[in-house]
């Protein structure tokens, strides 16, 4: 139950004076309904203005202040409303209205004098200002010259969201201290109340916006260990393979020295009666699989059930398939759960888990349902998990009352601040080796105006065998546009190589629609896939050598690596096009640079992280994760460590969560609503 002390905080807007249906409905937009979303709605910057008593050109390019007489307004077909005026030297400055030009009429009746703040822009010998604010005359004491701005939303302008956030800041309660004492005085930080107040005001500190990322960090941190400290005192069966099945397996090559290293730390943890918290990373390619591979068998000879979860349902098949091919021979049985398994089918899955006559499942989230009884499952792999979250673990790990081991492998380089707040709760291992052989692939970029020629190189490419994909930028944040999107890709593509040479994936297909077609481009009857990112996780077709990324400015540099890493995987040299669009960013032009320059996911990952936000780094819409609403990715990197060892401190001195300092705690996980995961833990 969420402290009493909390309740005002977490009251709705509409309970804040002056808020109607109206203001909620846009505040909703900017996912803001409660007090607290207020209070944690930070600005982003300050307006300065300077009063002036004319115009001049020393302005241009500032925020002014200016006592201004309309004389004219004109506007002409669809363009814009202007209002002619002057000031009180005789200089005419432009008041330009790109919307709701009869409301502009009224505040600017002609003749009279007001008072009118905005940018002072110069076009050629014009003096304008687009979309002013307007007060009576006289009234320029009214604007401060310093104003913090926050993010706004239609409906709202920015002094009512600075009225709303400062409503929602006065709603804070003293708080008890939850940060060690150490911690505290070593940056200087004050109590939250008081940080979160001046969070608001003027001049932005930077101080007091990292005690309050700080909190949210520690929050985050506290609930990882509260989970590792619950899982280590979980008694589970230890595994201890006998070799008989690993022994047997047919590979065509030898493991690499990383994927040799890492299974023995596997099978170490697995050996323990407490259930193992591993995550695997591991770039694309530098086959993770086989090491889950030998996890699975070590388990099946231990006499448990194993259980791989894949993210899609193209990737469970692929999985199933790649499995059945090597295991089958050795007598396990291996068996596939998805949504598409229905009747009969389904019964006979759920019957072989129960009784044991399967050893190995492989499926999408429907694997660890309630209604999916194992009879002994001993180790669970998350495969791409990046969509799998920390509420999920906990739910596999701390409700059977033996968890399974628990494996987690992912291709998405992360930077290590960022592990230790996404996995906290975990051992890492890396495979940081590549299987030999490889041919690195080569990266260029292209400016999107040149896609014609892309097409012909593509031509060339298809008419000597060779098969391609295609990925279509992420339009919106909808599957439905960029569904669309990849749709009108393909259309053009088709009228080009023919309609049965081009086969199309995106994330609205169903399940059996998006199977048949990887599979007619897994077979080779296809020559050009073009897709979304679902083709991002996993999917292996080693005669596919060339890639072609539209919008390439618009992906996350390791979303663009996990795509490039479906080529590259044969015995060809393979390509990589990155299609850029015409204007772009320094920073997109660095970040597109480094792809050309580096195929080291980690390296793309830890600079991607530099160059822009942990969300776009680990593809946010795919996530599914809680993010930090307060902290950015620069304090993630700074204060992750220190939170995490604050965290652990608290636990290991300070007596928990039930100790003076622990309930202090409790009220900011409540405040960062990671309380739901605390009560997991509870009931575990
Ligand atoms: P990922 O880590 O991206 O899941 P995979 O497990 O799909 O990578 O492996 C990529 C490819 O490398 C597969 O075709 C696999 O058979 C091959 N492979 C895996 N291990 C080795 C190895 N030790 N030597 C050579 N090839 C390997
Ligand atoms: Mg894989």
């Amino acid at each position: 139950m969420r402290p009493d002390i909390l309740n005002p905080l977490f009251a709705e807007v509409e309970a804040l004076p002056g808020v109607g249906p109206q203001v909620a409905k846009s505040l909703k937009r900017l996912d803001i309904t409660r007090a607290i979303d207020l209070a944690f709605h930070l600005p982003t910057g300050t307006i300065e203005r300077v009063r002036a008593p004319e115009a001049s050109a020393a302005l241009i390019g500032r925020i002014v202040v200016l006592e201004l007489t309309p004389f004219e307004t004109r506007q002409g077909g669809r363009g814009p409303m202007r209002v002619f005026t002057s000031d009180r030297d005789g200089n005419t400055i432009t008041l330009v209205y790109f919307n709701n030009p009869g409301w502009a009429k009224k505040q600017l009746p002609l003749g009279e004098t007001k008072t009118v703040a905005g940018r002072l822009d110069a076009y050629g010998d014009e003096w304008q200002i687009v979309h002013p604010e307007v007060l009576g005359a006289g009234k320029a004491a009214d604007l401060p010259l310093r104003e913090p701005v926050y993010p706004l939303t239609e409906g709202i302008a920015n002094r009512r969201m600075r009225e709303l956030a400062i409503a929602g800041v006065d709603r804070a309660p003293d708080l008890p201290e939850w940060i060690e004492p150490s911690v505290l005085s070593r940056h200087g930080w004050r109590d939250w109340r008081s940080s979160l107040a001046e969070a608001h005001s003027e001049p932005l500190a930077n101080d007091v916006r990292n005690r309050l990322a700080y909190d949210e960090i520690f929050a985050n941190q506290l609930v990882l260990l509260l989970l590792r400290q619950a899982s280590r005192r979980k008694r589970t069966k230890p595994l201890q393979g006998d070799g008989r099945l690993t022994g047997k397996l047919q590979l065509p090559y030898s493991l690499t020295g990383a994927q040799r290293r890492v299974t023995e730390e596997i099978r170490g943890d697995m050996a323990q009666s407490s259930p193992m918290l591993r995550l695997l990373q591991g770039d694309v390619g530098s086959g993770k699989t086989l090491v889950a591979l030998l996890a699975m068998l070590s388990a099946v000879e231990a006499g448990a059930q194993a259980a791989l979860l894949a993210p899609t349902e193209i990737l469970a098949r692929q999985h199933h398939a790649t499995l059945l091919n090597q295991v089958d021979s050795l007598g396990v049985r291996v068996a596939i759960l998805t949504g598409r398994e229905k009747g009969k089918a389904r019964e006979s899955v759920l019957m072989g888990l129960a009784d044991g006559s399967i050893d190995i499942l492989v499926g999408t989230h429907a694997i660890f349902q309630e209604k999916v009884g194992y009879k002994n499952l001993g180790l669970a792999v998350i495969d791409e998990q990046h969509r799998f979250g920390v509420s999920q673990r906990l739910l596999l790990s701390s409700k059977a009352e033996h968890p399974p081991h628990l494996l987690v492998m992912t291709a998405t380089p992360i930077p290590r601040t960022l592990t230790l707040t996404q996995y906290g709760e975990m051992d890492v291992s890396r495979i940081d080796e590549m299987p030999p052989g490889r041919t690195p692939i080569e990266t260029r970029v292209i400016s999107d105006e040149r896609v014609g020629d892309v097409v012909d190189g593509l031509a060339r490419h298809i008419a000597s065998g060779g098969q391609a994909y295609w990925v279509c930028p992420l339009v919106e944040e909808s599957e439905k546009s960029d569904a669309a999107a990849a749709e009108a890709r393909a259309a053009v593509l088709r009228q080009r190589f023919g309609s049965d040479k081009v086969g199309l994936v995106h994330g609205r297909m169903k399940g059996p629609e998006k199977d048949d077609v990887m599979a007619s481009f897994a077979s080779g009857k296809l020559a050009l896939l073009v897709a979304t990112t679902v083709i991002e996780v996993g999917v292996d077709v080693p005669n596919a050598t060339l890639m072609i990324i539209e919008g390439a400015e618009r992906f996350g540099l390791a979303q663009l690596h996990q795509l490039r890493g479906r080529v590259g995987r044969g015995e060809g040299k393979s390509t990589c096009l990155l299609l850029r669009g015409q204007q772009l960013s320094e920073t997109g032009r660095a970040r597109l640079a480094l792809m050309r320059e580096t195929n080291d996911g980690f390296r793309i990952a830890e600079e991607d992280l530099r160059l822009r936000g942990p969300g776009e780094i680990l593809g946010t819409r795919q996530s599914g994760e809680v993010g930090f609403r307060l902290a950015t990715p620069e304090q993630v990197a700074e204060l992750a460590p220190i939170a995490t060892s604050d965290a652990q401190l608290l636990l290991d001195r300070d007596g928990g969560l039930d100790g003076p300092r622990g309930q202090a705690a409790r009220v900011c996980l409540y405040l960062f609503e990671r309380d739901a995961a605390v009560g997991l833990l509870r009931s575990g």
